[in-house]
Order: structure tokens, then C-alpha cells, then sequence
């Protein structure tokens, strides 16, 4: 299996953390009022970030 890539889509994200409180591995981070994906290499493709993401601005391929 190809690794996952992880996107936050910035339009979408409003700043909650959610995600980076959520997955496992770290991948998210926190820059300002955005979530960035700071540790791509580590995502385990669990989806949980798609899942608990409010608004929808976490996609995993
Ligand atoms: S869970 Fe969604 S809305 Fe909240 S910080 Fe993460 S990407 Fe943004
Ligand atoms: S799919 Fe899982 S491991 Fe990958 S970024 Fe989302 S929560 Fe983290």
C-alpha cells in the first residue's frame, strides 16, 4: 500500500484541535488558528482525524 497523504483544507478548518488531540501518531500541529500536517511520514491511515474533524477539513488518500 502507498503511504497516506494527509491534506487539512485551510478554507474549512476552524481552529478547534480536534484532530491534533485525536491522532495517534502525532501528525497534526497547531499553527496559529490552523491545523497543519507537521509529521505526514507517521500517519497510519486509522481516520480517525476524517472522522472527528467537524468540518470536514481532514482528508486522508
Ligand atoms: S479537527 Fe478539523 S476543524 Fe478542527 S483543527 Fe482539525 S482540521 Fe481544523
Ligand atoms: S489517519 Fe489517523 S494517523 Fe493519519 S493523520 Fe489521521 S488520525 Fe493521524
Amino acid at each position: 500500500m502507498n503511504n497516506p497523504t494527509v491534506k487539512v483544507i485551510e478554507d474549512y478548518c476552524k481552529g478547534c484541535s480536534i484532530c491534533v488531540e485525536f491522532c495517534p501518531t502525532e501528525v497534526f500541529d497547531m499553527v496559529g488558528f490552523v491545523a497543519q500536517v507537521v509529521r505526514p511520514e507517521a500517519c497510519t491511515r486509522c481516520m480517525l482525524c476524517e472522522l472527528r474533524c467537524p468540518d470536514f477539513a481532514v482528508r486522508v488518500y
